[in-house]
């Protein structure tokens, strides 16, 4: 199907921009597009999340920060989305003897939001569809795409191959973009791929008789040396819990008798909270998750196709801000477009000269971060900063 306009035959006729990824990149991006008046046609491999029963994503909350809510601003969502996260002033320090610290983000009054991720992208899409000019395609993998024609091929659920044609492609398909795999055959793009030893797993804390397990409004850290583990309010009064640990410890630890040691040994404090025979069982409920931080440059191919979100940039998650540089990645396009008269030939190389370098720091520091974590054990002052700073 050709979606992309003719200039010559109309100069009244928005363009067609056609984004891949239906997630939370994706999602506001096409919001941002169709609030501008293009015709946005959304293409996301998944069915559509807002009817699954299940939502596989790569966690179960994460902390929004101002960058963020900035983002969502513009496009009318930050009340919405802000009125159904948790507001965590401080970190709570969780130290080995069951002491709790509390370490405020900032002034006072000053916060991050616990926000469900799953919730957050239903409620993007539904915004999304709110626009007459924006049309969701679910089911729709992206294949391939040439650079030449810019024609994209997806499958569909049904088997079927569908191709489409576009004036602009907007690959938000995240960290292991299919658009960006094109950007790899091209001179002069630079790219680097580095996954860090540590794993991730997600456990949950269940609320205790109707009420939060632990105080809410606080993101819990039990800062262990080598590894650590997180918790983030949901409104379901349940925290869920984040253990970050190199994958060689992962391996030491394939038993429930095991778990309970492990945990016991480290987090004592949160085995009654968590429940003896959940954390036994919940641990091995899914393998341990890799993280991957992904850097790249130019995000832009000619006129024709820009790269957001993690599909730009993917970052480890010790800074909380990969979403939050992924919204930011929107409003940044979305003012450029403004001083640009929307002319893609000169928007799309001022977006990568302007945002490369900003993303590129927030890679930085969050790898920067997960060093210290593993370098500076012996000095109480690290071991005590290294993970306070990280969130
Ligand atoms: P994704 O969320 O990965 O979405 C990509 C979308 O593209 C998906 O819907 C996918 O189905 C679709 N897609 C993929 N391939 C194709 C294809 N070929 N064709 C069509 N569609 C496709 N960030 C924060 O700001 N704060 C946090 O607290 C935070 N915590 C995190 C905790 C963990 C454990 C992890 C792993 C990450 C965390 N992040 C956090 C980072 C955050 O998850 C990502 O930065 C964010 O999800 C990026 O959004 P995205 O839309 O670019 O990519």
């Amino acid at each position: 199907m050709d979606y992309s306009t003719n200039d010559s035959k109309s100069t009244s006729k928005k363009k067609v921009v056609a984004v891949v990824g239906g997630g939370l990149v994706g999602a506001l991006n096409a919001c941002y597009f169709a609030k501008r008046g293009f015709q946005v046609e959304v293409f996301e491999s998944r069915e559509d999340i807002r009817q699954a029963k299940i939502v596989k994503g790569r966690s179960i909350n994460l902390a929004l920060s101002h960058r963020g809510r900035q983002a969502l601003k513009q496009v009318g969502m930050e009340d919405t989305i802000v009125s159904k996260g948790i507001p965590m002033h401080s970190r709570m320090i969780h130290s080995l003897n069951g002491t709790q610290s509390p370490i405020p983000y900032g002034k006072k009054g000053q916060y991050i939001l616990s926000v469900d991720r799953a919730n957050l992208n239903k409620e993007l899409l539904s915004a999304a569809e709110t626009y007459s000019t924006l049309k969701l395609n679910f089911a729709h993998k992206l294949l391939n795409w040439s650079t030449e024609t810019g024609a994209m091929t997806f499958l569909r659920a049904d088997g079927a191959k569908e191709e489409i044609l576009a004036d602009l492609i907007v690959g938000c398909d995240g960290a292991f973009s299919a658009i960006r795999k094109q950007f790899l055959r091209q001179s002069r793009f630079n790219f680097s791929q580095t996954y860090i030893p540590h794993g991730y797993l997600e456990l949950t804390m269940p609320p205790i008789n109707g009420e939060f397990a632990m105080k809410p409004n606080y993101l819990h850290i039990w800062p262990r040396n080598t590894f650590m583990m997180i918790a983030l309010p949901n409104l379901d009064k349940t925290f869920t819990c984040t253990l970050f640990m190199p994958f060689d410890e992962f391996e030491n630890v394939t038993t429930g008798d095991q778990v309970t040691e492990f945990f016991q040994k480290y987090f004592p404090d949160a085995i009654p909270l968590i429940g003896a025979d959940a954390l036994k069982r919940d641990y091995f409920r899914l393998p341990a998750q890799a993280m991957v931080s992904v850097k790249c440059s130019p995000y832009h191919l000619s006129d024709k196709c820009v790269l957001m979100g993690d599909a730009a940039h993917a970052v480890v998650p010790f800074y909380g801000q990969g979403m939050n540089a992924g919204f930011e990645d929107c409003l940044v396009f979305n003012e450029i477009m403004d001083q640009l008269n929307e002319d893609f030939s000169a928007v799309l190389p001022e977006y990568t000269r302007v945002r490369v370098p900003d993303d590129h720091a927030i890679a930085d520091l969050a790898m920067y971060n997960y060093v210290e974590m593993r370098s500076h054990v012996n000095s109480k002052w690290f071991l005590f900063r290294k993970y306070v700073d990280n969130f």
